[in-house]
Parts: structure tokens; C-alpha cells; sequence
């Protein structure tokens, strides 16, 4: 039996904690805020997207960063493993569209309360208000941490940091855990805001604001080289573009950042092909043929995007349907399939949902999470430099890499 200390009472810090007080050892969360949770709260919405109910490699195909690094982890405590955990807790789960697992009772706080009243159960200590301030090495071994304002040390045989990223600071996620692996030498990868929304430079961007578009095809270019194309659902809000397809996204475009220029193009017609498009238009043109333009849009476009269409058309808005010619009707076409808005910047770390990078993995044991630069040291969940894209794979990250940490300590 050890004794163990958990810094971070979120996703990662709660399941390590009852999985080292299964094992036996005597267990002390230590979290800075005054509950426990508090990330997981706003998760998925309130509803808490739990985990993805996918098969393996479909699992590993949405972790963007260091994949091959989760391979024990994910194989000793796979995604439904984690279904089944939260099942004996008493806490129902369904599934929905995308496999994305929730609580049936559709409350993050019923996800929270399971998780808390088992490490109650098993008499896990837990600390609130605690800010671990440093970690204590000593000759390559970790011998305990020191909180906040206080000198003494409280002693541990093995230390789990579990503290979390950037995003979403208020949460308590400030990235301490960087800090304190950083005193002991360890690397901590560039880090940035993912799954984060995306400020646009267009000044039109603003009378877009509030629209919601379904059924659209996003594809993003860095100069001019393609490096996202998804279908789905995105937002105009008043700085530029959120929702899913672009939070996804944002994922893929963070490596380019620096490269240079990224454009996207919004094809907002995927279903049909610029011939069809166009076939379609001219029918329409056909049934208006004495009307204005600007009158003669309304059945294909959402209305606010009505004027921002015909001013990129190029088309005077005033002109008779019927005087209309093909090349600027070919152009209408070409740009409601190509709307391009220029990325000017992605949004902070506020917005953002995860933390893409982190502490270093090749210093950090796979089948066990403990750091190759301090005995009794382990590391868990988005402290570590790995990422996944929407859908619960965040969470199955930290929740498999908690049980590996958890279970790893003699
Ligand atoms: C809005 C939003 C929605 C999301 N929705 C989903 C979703 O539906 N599904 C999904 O899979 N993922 C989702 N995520 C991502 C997911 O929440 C995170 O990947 C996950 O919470 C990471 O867990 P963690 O335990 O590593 O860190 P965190 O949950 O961030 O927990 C870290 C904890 O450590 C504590 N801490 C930090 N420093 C110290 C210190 N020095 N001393 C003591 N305590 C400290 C913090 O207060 C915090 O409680 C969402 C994220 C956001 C922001």
C-alpha cells in the first residue's frame, strides 16, 4: 500500500483516485477550486459527452496528437470500460448520433456525483481549496508536493498530476502541471488553443452574426494546399466562424499557423454539383425573369446571407433577372459553392476546448505514465501532449490515461 497524492480533481484526478483506492493504496486529491469537477461540468453543453462508443481504431484515428503513445493505455482501459465503470456507479448511459456517449439523464452534475460519491466510498481524502504549488525531487525520485503560501511538504510514494491544460481557465485548468515538469526537466511542446473558434477578416463576417448553417461543406487551405474538408454544421457569430465543422477544423489548422495564409471556402450547396446548381438557378431565374436580383434569391439562400451573396456575385443587385448574362450567372454559382472567408486569427484559450500540447511523451513511460525523470512521478489526461477531435475522445484520454497511472503504482 502507498500513499498516494492526486493533484487535479477533474476527469483524470477523480477516476486515478478510485482506481489507486481499489488498489489498495491510501489516496489524497488535492484540488485548488472548491469542488470537483468543475471542467467536467461544461462538458458536451452541460450534457457531459462522456466517452465515443466507436471500435478501436476508429478511436484511435480521431486522437490527433501522439496516437501511438495511447496504444496500452487505450488497450488496458478502453472506451467501454468506461461505459461500464459509469453503469456499476449507478449512472445510466445512452448513445447517440456519432456514437457519442452521455448520460442518459443528459447532466454532467450526475457524472461529477457518481465519480465523487465512489471515491467517498472509498474513503479517498479530498482537499479542496489545495494548490500544489511545486513538486518535491529529489535524486531522480518524487517525494511529495508543496501547496500554495505553506513551507511544509506533504509527503507521498507516488504523485499523479492530473492538473489539466490551458483552455477554459476559469475552471482552474492554468497549467500549473506544465510548470511543475518543466522545474524537473522536462519538455513541454509548443502549446496552443484547439478546437477553438476562428476570428475572419471579411468586415461581412458581422451581419452574418447568429446564423446557423447545416448541411454545409467547409475545406480549409494553407496558401494554397488543402488541409480540411468535412461536411457538417458551423455558426457565424460577431468575430467569425464556430460550430463543429470549424472547431474540428482547427484542430488540423494549428500546425499551419505559421506557415502563412489560411483561407476556407464554404461550399454552401455540397449537395449539388455546380451544373445542378446552376440548372436549379436557372429555373428559378425562369419563374422571375421580371424581378430584381435581390428578390430572386430568397428560395436559395437563408436571408441574411442574401446580400453578402450578391455582393461577392459581383451582380448589381438591381438588375432584371432577365438581363442577367451566363457568365454572371455562372459566377453566382461559383461563388455560393465557394464563399471564401480569409482566417485572421484563432481565438484564445478562453474559447478554446482543449489544449493542443503539452508535456513531452517520450519522456513519459506509455504502459505506466510515470515520467522518466522521477520515480513515483505519473502524469494523466490533458497535461500530457496528446489531443483528440470532438465526439468524447478527449475524455477517454484522460480516463484511460488516469487508469494506466493509477494502476501503475506498487
Ligand atoms: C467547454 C468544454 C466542453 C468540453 N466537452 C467535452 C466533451 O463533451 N467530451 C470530451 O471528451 N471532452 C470535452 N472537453 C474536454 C475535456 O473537458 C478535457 O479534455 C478534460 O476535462 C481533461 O481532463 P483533465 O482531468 O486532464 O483536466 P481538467 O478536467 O481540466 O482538470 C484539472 C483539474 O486540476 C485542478 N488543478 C489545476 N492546477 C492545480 C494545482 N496547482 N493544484 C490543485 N489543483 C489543480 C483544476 O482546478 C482542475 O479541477 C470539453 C472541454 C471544454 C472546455
Amino acid at each position: 500500500m502507498s500513499k498516494v497524492i492526486i493533484i487535479g480533481g477533474g476527469a483524470a484526478g477523480m477516476l486515478a483516485g478510485i482506481y489507486a483506492a481499489r488498489n489498495g493504496h491510501r489516496v489524497t486529491i488535492l484540488e485548488k477550486n472548491e469542488k470537483l469537477g468543475k471542467k467536467l461540468y461544461i462538458t458536451g453543453k452541460g450534457r457531459c459527452n462522456i466517452t465515443n462508443a466507436c471500435d478501436m481504431e476508429t478511436l484511435f484515428e480521431h486522437v490527433m496528437t501522439n496516437s501511438k503513445f495511447l496504444y496500452s493505455s487505450f488497450y488496458s482501459y478502453n472506451n467501454f470500460d468506461v461505459i461500464d465503470l459509469f453503469e456499476s456507479l449507478g449512472l445510466k448511459t445512452k448513445i447517440e448520433r456519432g456514437n457519442r456517449v452521455f448520460p442518459q439523464s443528459d447532466k454532467s452534475s450526475d457524472v461529477i456525483g457518481a465519480l465523487q460519491k465512489e471515491l467517498q466510498q472509498l474513503g479517498v481524502s479530498i482537499h479542496f481549496g489545495s494548490e500544489v504549488e511545486d513538486l518535491l525531487v529529489e535524486d531522480g525520485v518524487c517525494k511529495g508536493v508543496r501547496l500554495k503560501g505553506e513551507k511544509k511538504i506533504l509527503s507521498a510514494e507516488a504523485v499523479i498530476v492530473a492538473t489539466g491544460g490551458l483552455s477554459y481557465p476559469t475552471t482552474g485548468s492554468t497549467g500549473d502541471g506544465y510548470k511543475f515538469a518543466k522545474n524537473i526537466g522536462h519538455t513541454i511542446t509548443e502549446c496552443n488553443p484547439s478546437l477553438v473558434p476562428f476570428n475572419i477578416k471579411e468586415s461581412f463576417i458581422k451581419e452574418l452574426q447568429g446564423l446557423s448553417l447545416k448541411n454545409i461543406q467547409v475545406t480549409v487551405y494553407s496558401k494554397n494546399k488543402e488541409i480540411y474538408r468535412n461536411f457538417g454544421e458551423m455558426l457565424f457569430t460577431h468575430f467569425g466562424v464556430s460550430g463543429p465543422v470549424i472547431l474540428s477544423a482547427s484542430s488540423y489548422v494549428i500546425p499551419y499557423l505559421k506557415k502563412g495564409e489560411i483561407t476556407m471556402t464554404i461550399d454552401l450547396k455540397p449537395a449539388l454539383t455546380e451544373e445542378q446548381l446552376d440548372a436549379r438557378i436557372l429555373r428559378d431565374f425562369e419563374e422571375l425573369r421580371n424581378k430584381q436580383f435581390k428578390n430572386a434569391i430568397d428560395n436559395l439562400l437563408p436571408r441574411k446571407l442574401i446580400p453578402i451573396i450578391i455582393s461577392l456575385s459581383g451582380i448589381d443587385p438591381y438588375k432584371k433577372v432577365n438581363t442577367i448574362t451566363k457568365d454572371e450567372r455562372l459566377n453566382l454559382v461559383h461563388t455560393i459553392k465557394n464563399m471564401k472567408l480569409s482566417v485572421a486569427s484563432i481565438r484564445s484559450y478562453n474559447e478554446a476546448v482543449i489544449t493542443k500540447g503539452g508535456i513531452s511523451v517520450k519522456e513519459v513511460n506509455p504502459s505506466t505514465m510515470e515520467s522518466k525523470y522521477a520515480k513515483g512521478l505519473y502524469f494523466a489526461g490533458e497535461v500530457l501532449d496528446l489531443d483528440a477531435l470532438t465526439g468524447g475522445f478527449n475524455l477517454q484520454i484522460a480516463w484511460s490515461t488516469a487508469y494506466t497511472a493509477a494502476t501503475a503504482i506498487e
